[in-house]
């Protein structure tokens, strides 16, 4: 099922939504800037983008399920490079001025254009429980010594250990292992202590984000006879499609159904680069909330003061 009703305001938002939120982390601009003249911190940014165009071309290519792959994958990189130059001559072009959520809607939406549905579909799921259980430990090998550059685990750890979420919303990141190995089972330790949990999904494919059909699909293949999760009662576990379609997120437009579910939840996460660093680090919740993240770009480093492959675990409590 698909969304497609009018988009709305996380309703765990601080309120007035309108002057305390916005989906930008990194400000690609101030109030004072020139709006006729690109930043240096929009080229920057822009400058990104532009060296991701290769390989989500050659992505593209290899699409098995667009009719000439290759001659569409080169329009895309043709039409999508144009547009950056162009907002970096002009930061107002493109419904600019851009930032992260722009500059990723505009390739996603020149990729739709062209009829690429989903062009990291093969690394999803077939290599789930094969490959990605190497490049998770990879992962896990590769962390960074703590102190993080933003390091409230401990703070957490010691909450966890005093106090009892009613219902936690998860806005979840990639599909493969992070989701098998690292949400889930934290969704299933929720889970053992009565916390409900809702699973927030993207409603369309972008880059690796598992949709909210595959995570459907993926819990009822986790799932034994008896609706259990490894031992654990998965009867307080939801799926919820978020409405989005973007690697990143903008809270003041989800799914009426996923604020339907999340109203009275008491504990916000949101994971992954791309939704905890650079779209929501700051987004003030009117509950507890945790944004989790892996530092993947020198850009998001070089702004929080970090080191490269440094982490994020952000806590705040109501
Ligand atoms: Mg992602």
């Amino acid at each position: 099922m698909e969304s497609s009703s009018p988009s709305v305001p996380f309703p765990l938002l601080q309120a007035p939504v309108e002057s305390t939120y916005r989906a930008c982390t990194i400000p690609y601009r101030f109030p004072s800037d020139n709006p006729r003249k690109a930043t240096p911190v929009e080229i920057q940014w822009i400058d990104l983008f532009l060296n991701s165009v290769p390989s989500f071309k050659q992505r593209a290519e290899n699409d098995p399920t667009v009719p000439d792959a290759p001659a569409k994958a080169e329009k895309f990189a043709q039409r999508y490079t144009t547009m950056l130059e162009e907002l970096k001559k002009n930061p107002e072009s493109h419904g600019g001025p851009p930032d992260c959520i722009l500059l990723c809607r505009l390739r996603d939406l020149v990729l739709r254009e062209l009829g690429f549905r989903d062009i990291f579909k093969k690394v999803k799921l077939a290599e789930v429980f094969a490959k990605d259980g190497m490049s998770f430990l990879a992962s896990c090998q590769n962390l960074v010594s703590r102190p993080w550059v933003i390091d409230d685990l401990d703070a957490f750890k010691s909450k966890w250990t005093k106090k009892s979420w009613e219902k936690a919303v998860i806005f979840v990141d990639n599909s493969g292992a992070d989701i098998i190995l690292g949400i889930l089972p934290f969704a299933r330790e929720l889970l053992r202590r009565g916390t409900k949990v809702i699973l927030a999904a993207n409603d369309m494919p972008s880059i690796n984000d598992v949709t909210y059909p595959e995570l459907v699909e993926i819990i009822n293949e986790l799932k034994d006879a008896d609706g259990k999760l490894s031992g654990v009662d998965a009867s307080g576990l939801l799926v919820a499609n978020s409405g989005n379609d973007l690697p990143v997120i903008d809270l003041s437009s989800v799914s009426p159904e996923l604020a339907f579910m999340a109203n009275d939840a008491d504990l916000v996460m949101l994971e992954g680069m791309g939704r905890a660093i650079e779209t929501n680090l700051y987004a003030q919740m009117k509950c507890d909330s945790i944004k989790i993240g892996m530092v993947k770009h020198p850009e998001v480093a070089q702004f929080l003061g970090g080191r490269l492959y440094d982490c994020v675990f952000k806590f705040n409590e109501a």
